[in-house]
């Protein structure tokens, strides 16, 4: 059976035939596949590969001919690697890289064309069987050949060579299962949004909520976006996802609305900001949610604004424009250059966890926090500590002056209908 990502084959079956086209490569799952070459016309086997090797990859890293024949000795089960995956890999990969790839490949396939040569000529002498010279020289270019091939199937290659490949082959086998199913998870409703209230400090009210992903995945369970919005933005998936999550975070945003007029937080990663289609997304999603744009914060990174700053300004003096706020997320942990403080629409600071967590044990850390405090509150920006766990944290924080605060101590994220439940009670679940 196939599934797109992978391919069921019974004993026998062609696999893929020298000098054909390749459009994909292979990850053996189980089962036994051969290998052979025609050597002087006839096809000559020269490895058989088990469970966890690759084979067929050659021909879509130069855009070459298969070099070999394969046919599925037992019943199999492959992995496919298509050409895209392994384009987009090396589009994505160092250049020094790239081109040891291709320098590398090209020496291997100049060998093989080289024996190639030297087996034509010999069957032109073959009926001079006599001639001991090219015997001897035609057994000799079997072994090579054959030990040549050996050696590519990584058999021989030194132990410490193969515990690397073994290494890439299984981290390879998994990033490509975990990227299809990830791919899948958008189509299969396994995204949801939690949503963690942001609380007014002054007040200990529920002001807004940040909408965070997590992935509940029938294979990996359920898992956090650390592990997976990396992948998606290295895929390109963020921009469809980013958009699913633009457009739940705003329906959310409605029905909160209905009981408590809070705003909402949406995180963007560089990915989506920078791509075309983001301004429109983010638009329509707030028009078909039938709410305001001023309800909703976007969340980015120092990160973001520095990599690209002409675009940054561009894109955030648009959203500015619209009515968006836009608030920096991290604070603290990038580049915090004074610079875009003044450059960039900012309406909000969000100090990072890492100052939050340590001010108790680390003066310095307590001296930031409330300098970022105080930094905010004279550039006229709201500034939020996240990653409040204690009590004595948040007492300290609402003394900065700080406005708004998100944390353990209030909550932790919690699913759409027990938010809903937290505003419709007017309660969080720690005071
Ligand atoms: P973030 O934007 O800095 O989100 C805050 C993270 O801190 C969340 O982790 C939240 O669950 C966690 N947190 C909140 N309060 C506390 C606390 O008191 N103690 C501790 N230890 N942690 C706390 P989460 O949900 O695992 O998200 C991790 C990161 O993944 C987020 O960091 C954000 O960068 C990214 N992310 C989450 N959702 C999205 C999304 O919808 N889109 C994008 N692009 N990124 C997202
Ligand atoms: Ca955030
Ligand atoms: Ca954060």
């Amino acid at each position: 059976m196939d599934t797109g990502l992978t391919r069921t084959i019974t004993a026998g079956t062609l696999i893929f035939q020298q000098g054909a086209p390749g459009d994909c490569a292979y990850i053996i799952q189980n089962g036994e596949v051969e290998l052979s070459m025609l050597i002087n016309g006839t096809p000559s086997v020269f490895a058989t590969l088990e469970k966890g090797e690759l084979f067929g990859e050659m021909a879509l890293i130069d855009n070459d001919f298969r070099s070999a024949t394969a046919i599925a000795k037992t019943d199999v089960e492959l992995l496919i690697i298509s050409r895209d995956y392994i384009a987009q890999k090396i589009e994505l990969s160092n250049p020094t890289v790239r081109m040891l790839l291709q320098v590398v490949l090209e020496r291997y396939r100049d060998i093989y064309a080289r024996l190639h040569d030297v087996s034509e000529s010999l069957k032109e002498h073959e009926s001079d069987s006599s001639n001991s010279t090219i015997s001897s020289f035609f057994s000799q270019y079997l072994k090579l050949s054959s030990k040549l091939a050996t050696a590519i199937t990584h058999r021989q290659v030194s132990s410490h060579a193969a515990d690397y490949i073994n290494k890439d082959l299984e981290s390879t086998s998994d990033s490509i299962t975990k990227e299809n199913n990830l791919k899948n998870a958008l189509d299969n409703n396994e995204f949801e949004l939690y949503y963690q209230p942001i609380v007014n400090m002054p007040q200990g009210t529920i002001a807004g909520c940040e909408a965070l992903i997590r992935w509940n995945s029938p294979t990996l369970g359920f898992t956090p976006p650390d592990q997976f919005i990396s992948l998606a933005e290295k895929t390109g998936l963020i921009i469809p996802l980013g958009k699913w999550i633009t457009e739940q975070a705003c329906f959310a945003a409605h029905e909160f609305r209905k009981h408590q007029n809070i705003y909402m937080s949406i995180n963007l990663s560089a990915v989506q900001f920078e791509s075309e289609s983001f301004m429109a997304d983010i638009e329509n999603a707030v028009k078909n949610a039938d709410i305001d744009n001023d309800c909703i914060k976007l969340e980015i990174t120092e990160s973001i604004l520095m990599t690209n700053p002409e675009l940054a300004e561009i894109s955030l003096n648009k959203l500015k424009a619209a009515g968006f706020s836009i608030a920096i997320d991290d604070f603290g942990t990038g580049y915090s250059s004074f610079s875009y403080l003044h450059r960039f629409p900012i309406d909000t600071l969000k100090i990072d966890q890492s100052f939050v967590n340590a001010m108790f044990s680390n003066e310095r850390s307590m001296e930031i926090v409330r300098t970022i405090s105080l930094l905010a509150k004279n550039l006229n920006m709201k500034v939020i500590a996240e990653g409040i766990e204690e009590k004595n944290e948040s007492v300290q924080l609402d003394e900065f002056g700080c406005d708004y605060g998100q944390g353990y101590v209030y909550s932790r994220p919690v699913p759409f209908g027990e938010f809903l439940g937290l505003l419709k009670h007017n309660s969080l679940p720690v005071a």
